[in-house]
């Protein structure tokens, strides 16, 4: 094992040892895998996907069935009424804005019940930006947000509270980039419970970027009436080179489409150029592409646990997105950590990732990535900024031995450079 890299015989002892340690972990794994598998080949039957659903269209796009057909896919793989899954969603957050704005209308309030929502939404809302962006605020949008509890649990008082005079109460799946726990799809069904008993016309709306397929349900199965994510993370299987999702009520995913379009052309309308195959093709590698991903992140929790650092979440907790964090302790190790993780990339494997000050962050950051396509973070990647408790966030990894072996390789760094005391 291993006799491919230069890796120091006790990196190798331990790595052997927290793989057993996770050998619990990767059996619930493997089902969750072949649930999803067998989950999302059902949804091509229902969507009785051909041949020529692979091809594109051009122009208008008019009666495109490869469009129409994924998003039915998405649809029935989510448990939901209708999907939007579009190459011309740039981003994740591009997708999240655009049932944002699709949904909420001047006067409307809207309730983040996750406390701060990812950073890069901040501009969307209006939280953060100029005076004249076109944010949500702009616009005569309201927007309250409810913290979590100190353990982090949503603060379930708070949020029957404010759901009355809401009309949208919005919730974060993943931990993203902080240290909170992320929340499994039971809470986000308990809390989609708690609102609507206290507003049953409130829409409940979850960033679901970085959870898909890492359960066996998802939040529009336990009444989420609106989620969207990024393709270049879970859902794309590491195949679709761009795009997005919405899914959820078939009235609001139409709304959606208005304002991805325009109202009235909505959904129908749109081109899909060449894309499509690998559209298709990434969501039915998905189930097994995110497993490895996961599987990835328990081993590097395990590993890492053994090597004396501080691990969240640890190898046993159970797990709703792809994301781990290592507490590094230093400046020194935590870029080790990344350079490391840089040698284990299939692309890109001789460069060297540095700390650089990145706009909108108030500490230089850290970011190791080589990826097929860029930016991917289905793909094993690695980002920090540069503060206490100088943590690390780790996801992706396509396939588990590599995923494994980049992970082997961000120790043998720190062991070389003499940050690691075996
Ligand atoms: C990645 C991510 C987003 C969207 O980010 P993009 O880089 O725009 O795709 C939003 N929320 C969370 C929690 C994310 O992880």
């Amino acid at each position: 094992m291993m006799d491919f890299f230069d890796i120091d015989p006790r990196l190798k002892a331990l790595a052997a040892q927290a793989e057993e340690l996770c050998r619990p972990a990767f059996d619930r794994i493997g089902r969750i895998e072949e649930y999803n598998g067998q989950k999302v080949l059902s949804a091509f039957f229902k969507a009785g996907v051909s041949e020529a659903h692979l091809k594109g269209t051009t122009g208008y796009g008019y009666d495109d069935r490869g469009r129409d057909g994924l998003d039915q896919v998405y649809a029935s793989i989510f448990g939901a009424e209708d999907a939007l899954v579009r190459h011309t969603f740039v981003s994740g957050t591009h997708a999240l804005a655009t049932a944002l704005f699709g949904v909420l209308r001047p006067g409307d309030t809207m309730v983040s019940v996750t406390g701060a929502p990812y950073d890069t939404l901040e501009e969307t809302i209006g939280i953060r930006g100029g005076e004249n962006t076109g944010s949500l605020m702009n616009f005569g949008v309201k927007y309250r947000q409810i913290e979590l509890l100190p353990d982090g649990s949503p603060d379930y008082e708070a949020i029957a509270a404010a759901a009355p005079q809401a009309k949208m109460i919005y919730l974060q799946r993943s931990r993203g980039y902080s240290l909170r726990p992320s929340l499994s799809v039971e809470v986000i069904g308990r809390v989609a419970r708690t609102a609507k008993e206290a507003n049953p016309s409130v829409i409940v709306m979850v960033d679901n970027c970085y959870g898909e397929l890492v359960e066996e349900k998802e939040p529009t199965q336990v009444g989420a009436d609106l989620i969207a994510g990024s393709l270049i993370k879970n859902p794309g299987g590491g195949i679709a080179p761009t795009g997005g999702y919405i899914a959820g009520r078939k009235d609001l995913v139409e709304l959606c489409g208005y304002r991805l379009t325009c109202p009235g052309m909505g959904k129908e309308v749109g081109c899909t150029l060449d894309v499509l195959r690998s559209m298709y093709q990434g969501i039915f590698l998905a189930p097994t592409v995110v497993a490895s991903a996961v599987k990835t992140s328990i081993f590097a929790a395990a590993f890492y646990h053994l090597l004396g650092f501080e691990v969240t979440p640890t190898h046993e907790e159970s797990r709703t997105d792809i994301i781990q964090s290592v507490l590094t302790g230093s400046p020194e190790t935590l870029c080790a950590f990344c350079r490391g993780i840089q040698k284990g990339a299939p692309v890109d494997s001789f460069v060297t990732p540095m700390p650089w000050d990145m706009p909108g962050y108030d500490s230089q950051v850290i970011m190791a990535a080589g990826a097929f396509t860029m930016g991917a973070s289905i793909e094993l990647s690695a980002d920090a900024p540069l503060r206490e408790p100088y943590a690390v966030w780790l996801q992706g990894g396509l396939t588990y031995p590599t995923g494994k072996a980049g992970v082997i390789l961000s120790a043998q760094e720190m062991l070389s450079e003499g940050l690691l005391k075996l």
